[in-house]
């Protein structure tokens, strides 16, 4: 039932986008040849047809720059509902976090890793320097992850807190945990740390989105993880800063992904 389900949740979501900059597109002077017979100052137009109850991003932001369901790109989406595709994906360009502390052994994709150089060297700089927990992780290692959690706490338990292989942003190469002391390693007191508060204020500015924000399970499907960066781009995280809309689900008009639509 995936299979069918998944793609036609990704057409809806396309024409919801879709719509979306039509709309932005009509709002736009130089998009704009309209054959209305009444010319209007363009001063006076108002820039959306319909009030909007919620912020929104600036008009001439590209929704669809990057696709949202191909692993290859800066901007896929890896969720409870959207798995990875394959699930076994592997990105080709990995290299080593050599120049953050306990990041010898750790990999990014290259894009991504060379802007969480950037973030952790402005971190330090202001003595909020962090390490590496875990970035990459392979289908193989998250399924070791899974699995023992599962069979001891049970699916529902474990769901909440580690994703299934081939759902988690881990596996894109663009996610990484940070921690600084052990205590907060993976904890949500890492949120009240330096490095924590830095990331949260300043991680954007680098491309990066604090991927699970507080009170968010019900769009992300995970409670909040102050630690989980994901790494999109400096256009879609300034955007997403600029408009408020914290996760990529709501940004995107994507439904919720609180749940899996399939057992493992
Ligand atoms: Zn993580």
């Amino acid at each position: 039932m995936i299979s069918v389900f998944r793609p036609a949740s990704l057409v809806r979501a396309t024409v919801a986008l879709g719509a979306v900059v039509a709309l932005a597109a009509c709002a736009s002077p130089a998009a704009s040849p309209s054959p209305s017979s009444t010319v209007v100052p363009s001063a006076t137009v108002s820039p959306t047809p319909t009030p909007s109850p919620t912020p929104t991003p600036t008009e001439t932001f590209d929704y669809l720059a990057h696709p949202l369901d191909d692993a290859t790109s800066i901007w896929v989406i890896v969720n409870k509902m959207f798995p990875l595709n394959p699930k076994s994906w592997v990105p080709t360009d990995l290299t080593t976090l050599s120049a953050i502390p306990e990041g010898s052994d750790q990999q990014m994709r290259a894009e991504a890793a060379s802007a969480l150089t950037q973030l952790y060297q402005a971190a330090k700089a202001q003595g909020a320097g962090f390490k590496i927990s875990t970035a990459y992780r392979s289908y193989s290692f998250q399924k070791a992850l899974y699995d023992p959690r599962a069979a001891s706490r049970g699916v529902a338990v474990a769901d909440r807190t580690t994703a299934r292989p081939g759902f988690s942003e881990h596996q894109s190469g663009l996610a990484v945990d940070i921690y600084n002391v052990t205590a907060c390693r993976l904890q949500q007191c890492f949120g009240d740390s330096a490095p924590g508060k830095f990331v949260a204020a300043h991680a954007w500015e680098y491309g990066f989105v604090i991927r699970y924000p507080k009170d968010k399970e019900g769009v992300t499907g995970y409670v909040w993880e102050p630690w989980h960066l994901r790494y999109v781009g400096t256009d879609l995280s300034t955007a997403m800063h600029d408009s408020g809309v914290t996760t990529l689900e709501e940004f995107f008009g994507l439904p919720n992904a609180p749940d899996y639509a399939e057992t493992p």
